[in-house]
C-alpha cells in the first residue's frame, strides 16, 4: 500500500493522477453516505452508499478506517486492497493527514509518503492557481497547512514537490515503480 498524504494544494491528486498511469498501480475508492456532486460517478469517484449499508458493512468490519466528516462517514474498504495485494499491484491511497495518522496508528502496513510545498508562498500561489477555494477557504488551508508540516516526522519519506517530474519520480522510486537501472 502507498499512502500519498499532505496539506491541501500540496499536489496529492496530480502525483497520483500520474501514478495511475501505471497500470501496476489501483486507486483505492473511499466509500461516502454523502450524495454524489455533480459529475461524480459511482464506483471511480467514491462507492456511494445509503448509511445502513455504511453502517452494516462497518458492523461486518469490511472498513480498514471510517471517519465521520461533516456529518457523512467516509471510510476505505478491505476487501479491494486485499485484492489487489494478492496480484501484486500497487495500492494507492490519497489521504488527509488526519487520515493518513489514523491509519498508521491502526498499523496497516504501507509506505507512507508525505507530500510537502517547497515553501508555503509557493503553496498559496498554487491554491490560488487551482481556482477551486474563495480566499478566506485559501487561507485556512494555509493555516492548518502549517500545523500539517508539523507531521511530516510520523511518515516514511518526505517528498518536496518541487518540480513535478522530479517529485513523480521520487515517488515512483520508493514505490517501486520504476526500471532497475533508474533507482541506482
Ligand atoms: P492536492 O491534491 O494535494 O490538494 P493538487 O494536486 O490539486 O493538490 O495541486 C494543487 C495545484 O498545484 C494544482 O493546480 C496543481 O496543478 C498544481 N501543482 C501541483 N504540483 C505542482 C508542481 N510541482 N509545480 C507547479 N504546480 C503544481
Ligand atoms: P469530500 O466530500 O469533499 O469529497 O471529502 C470530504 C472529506 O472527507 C475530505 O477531507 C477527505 O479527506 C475525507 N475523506 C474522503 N475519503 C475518506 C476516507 O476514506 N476516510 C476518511 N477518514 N476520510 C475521507
Amino acid at each position: 500500500m502507498l499512502v500519498i498524504s499532505g496539506p491541501s494544494g500540496c499536489g496529492k491528486s496530480t502525483i497520483c493522477r500520474s501514478l495511475l498511469e501505471d497500470e501496476r498501480v489501483v486507486f483505492s475508492v473511499s466509500a461516502t453516505t454523502r450524495a454524489p456532486r455533480e459529475g461524480e460517478v459511482d464506483g471511480r469517484d467514491y462507492l456511494f452508499l445509503t448509511p445502513e449499508e455504511f453502517r452494516e458493512r462497518a458492523e461486518h468490519g469490511e472498513f480498514i478506517e471510517y471517519a465521520e466528516v461533516h456529518g457523512n462517514l467516509y471510510g476505505t474498504l478491505r476487501g479491494p486492497m486485499d485484492d489487489a495485494l494478492a496480484a501484486g499491484r500497487v495500492y494507492l491511497v490519497e489521504i488527509d493527514v488526519q487520515g493518513a495518522n489514523q491509519l498508521q496508528r491502526l498499523g496497516v502496513p504501507g509506505i507512507y509518503v508525505f507530500i510537502a510545498p517547497p515553501d508555503f508562498e509557493t503553496l498559496r500561489k498554487r491554491l490560488v492557481g487551482r481556482g477551486t477555494d474563495a480566499p478566506e477557504v485559501i487561507e485556512r488551508r494555509l493555516l492548518k497547512a502549517h500545523d500539517e508540516y508539523e507531521e511530516r516526522v510520523k511518515y516514511d519519506h518526505v517528498v518536496v514537490n518541487d518540480v513535478i517530474e522530479r517529485a513523480l519520480n521520487e515517488v515512483k522510486g520508493l514505490a517501486g515503480l520504476l526500471p532497475a537501472e533508474e533507482t541506482r
